[in-house]
C-alpha cells in the first residue's frame, strides 16, 4: 500500500477524538419511529485496504441501520444476476439534483427514475429482484455476509417493521412506476424486500470490508473472487461519484472527491479505487439527509490521507 499503516491509525484516532466537537450538529432521521430513537452522539471509522486489512476507531463495531447504502448492494446483485439492457431500460443513470426521495420527476419522465441511488430508483431494481431472484431477502442478506465476512450479520426486524409502517411516500413513488408500467410487481412485497435492505445492521467495519472489492477492480481482497467485472466496477463507481449522495453529490464531490454512497442512518461508504474503502458513520444528519460528522471525517481522512483520485 502507498501509505504507512501506523500513520493510518494515528489518523483515524485523531479523527474518531475530533468527531464529537460536531455532536450536536444537525438532527438523527426521524421519519420512522426506530430511527428517531437511536442514541445521536456517536461516531465509528473503518477502513479496508486492497490487501483486506482493516483499520478503525471509535465506534467501529457498532451495528447501524445501512439505510441507502442498501441501494448500493442491489444493484450489484441485480448487475450479477439480470441483463444488464434490462436494467438500464427502466432506471436511468444520470443526478437527480432532487431528494433522496423526491416524486416530482418521476411524474415528467413517464415513470423512469433518474438513478438506482435515489428511493424510486431502488425500489425499481428491487422490483427487478423480486420477479426474477427466487428468496431474495437471504440472497441479499448472505451476499452482504459473505462481502463483509460476518456470518452474524442481520436484519433490524423492527427497523424493517417500522418502515412498514410508515410506507406511504415510498408506496407512493412505486404506484406511480406501477402506473406507468414501469414496475411490475405487487407493490408491498418489492416495498417489503427494499425495507429489508435498508433495515441490514452493519457496523463500519462490516461496510468497509463489504465494499473494499470496489477499490480492487471487483475483486475481494480476502478470498479473490470476482464480484463484478472490471467494466462493471468503474461503472459502479462512476455512478456512486455522480448520483451516491441525493441533490448533495456535487457538493461531496467537491468536499471529498470520491465515490460514495450515504443512508439516512448515518452511514458513508467511500473508494478509494486502487487503495481503499472507508466508512464512517455518525446518526445525526445535514438537510440533504446526510451525516455531518461522517461528512467533516471524511474531509479530514482525505486530506490527511493525501489521496486523489480526481487530481
Ligand atoms: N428507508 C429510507 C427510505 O426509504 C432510505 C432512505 C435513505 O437512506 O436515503 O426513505
Amino acid at each position: 500500500a502507498s501509505f504507512d499503516p501506523s500513520a493510518l491509525d494515528d489518523l483515524l484516532t485523531r479523527i474518531a477524538r475530533d468527531a464529537p466537537r460536531h455532536f450536536g450538529e444537525g438532527n438523527v432521521a426521524s421519519y420512522i419511529p426506530a430511527l428517531a430513537e437511536v442514541v445521536p452522539d456517536q461516531f465509528g471509522i473503518a477502513v479496508c485496504d486492497v490487501a483486506g486489512r482493516v483499520y478503525r476507531a471509535g465506534a467501529a463495531d457498532t451495528p447501524f441501520s445501512i439505510q441507502s447504502i442498501s441501494k448500493l448492494l442491489n444493484l450489484i446483485i441485480a448487475i450479477q444476476h439480470l441483463d444488464e439492457a434490462d436494467i438500464w431500460q427502466r432506471v436511468g443513470r444520470e443526478p437527480s439534483g432532487q431528494a433522496f426521495n423526491s416524486i416530482v420527476q418521476l411524474e415528467v419522465e413517464r415513470g423512469i427514475p433518474r438513478n438506482p441511488f435515489i428511493n424510486a430508483g431502488a425500489l425499481l431494481v428491487t422490483d427487478l429482484l423480486v420477479s426474477r431472484i427466487m428468496s431474495i431477502h437471504w440472497v441479499m442478506r448472505e451476499l452482504a455476509r459473505r462481502l463483509a465476512g460476518n456470518p452474524a450479520l442481520a436484519f433490524d426486524t423492527r427497523v424493517a417493521s417500522s418502515e412498514m409502517a410508515h410506507k406511504a411516500r415510498n408506496a407512493a413513488l412505486a404506484y406511480l412506476m406501477k402506473a406507468y408500467g414501469n414496475l411490475h410487481g405487487e407493490v408491498d412485497e418489492v416495498l417489503d424486500v427494499y425495507f429489508h435492505g435498508c433495515a441490514l445492521s452493519m457496523s463500519c467495519v462490516d461496510v468497509a470490508r463489504a465494499f473494499a472489492f470496489l477499490a480492487n477492480r471487483g475483486v475481494h481482497p480476502d478470498d479473490g473472487s470476482v464480484i463484478v467485472t472490471p467494466q462493471q466496477n468503474r461503472q459502479l463507481n462512476a455512478l456512486l461519484l455522480t448520483c451516491g449522495l441525493y441533490d448533495a453529490a456535487g457538493d461531496f464531490a467537491w468536499r471529498v472527491g470520491l465515490p460514495g454512497k450515504s443512508g439516512v442512518g448515518g452511514g458513508i461508504v467511500a473508494i478509494v479505487p486502487g487503495q481503499m474503502s472507508l466508512c464512517v458513520w455518525s446518526p445525526r444528519l445535514d438537510s440533504y439527509g446526510n451525516s455531518v460528522a461522517g461528512l467533516r471525517a471524511l474531509e479530514t481522512l482525505v486530506e490527511g490521507l493525501g489521496v486523489a483520485p480526481l487530481g
